[in-house]
């Protein structure tokens, strides 16, 4: 099964150098630009997980999972916070409003990779012919 990822994140060309990589990876991508779309693409596109860049120009990305973990159908959808932000005190803000994980910019990609298959496996619904 190919996992859709959904990618949120406002600068252009960083949201291309994810998607393809996350296309490398095998993965299938959506993307947002802004915190409505990002919404509006949860809702919409069945995302497995999320990458989620926090500082969506003056909005605050971490809005989005916080109303994920809110939502019954969008609790269990990993969210990856992807910050600029190198500060503890930020790490305990985003895990505090739900995300399962970070990564900083510059994104270490095997990192990325590593926490994707992770929660991936961990969030997948038990084979209900078990
Ligand atoms: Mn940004």
């Amino acid at each position: 099964m190919r996992h859709r990822i959904l990618i949120v994140e406002d600068n252009p060309a960083n949201r291309e150098l994810l998607a393809d990589w996350l296309e490398l990876e095998g993965y299938e991508v959506v993307a947002a630009a802004d915190l409505k779309s990002a919404f509006t693409a949860v809702e919409n596109q069945n995302p497995h997980a999320v990458l989620l860049d926090i500082q969506l120009g003056a909005e605050d990305g971490l809005q989005l999972a916080r109303w994920m973990r809110q939502q019954a159908r969008f609790q269990r959808i990993p969210v990856i916070a992807v910050t600029a932000h190198a500060m503890v005190a930020e790490h305990e803000r985003m895990l505090q409003a739900g995300c399962n994980d970070y990564v900083s910019k510059p994104i270490d990609f095997r990192t990325l990779r590593h926490y994707l298959e992770q929660w991936l496996t961990l969030s997948m619904p038990a084979n209900p012919l078990n």
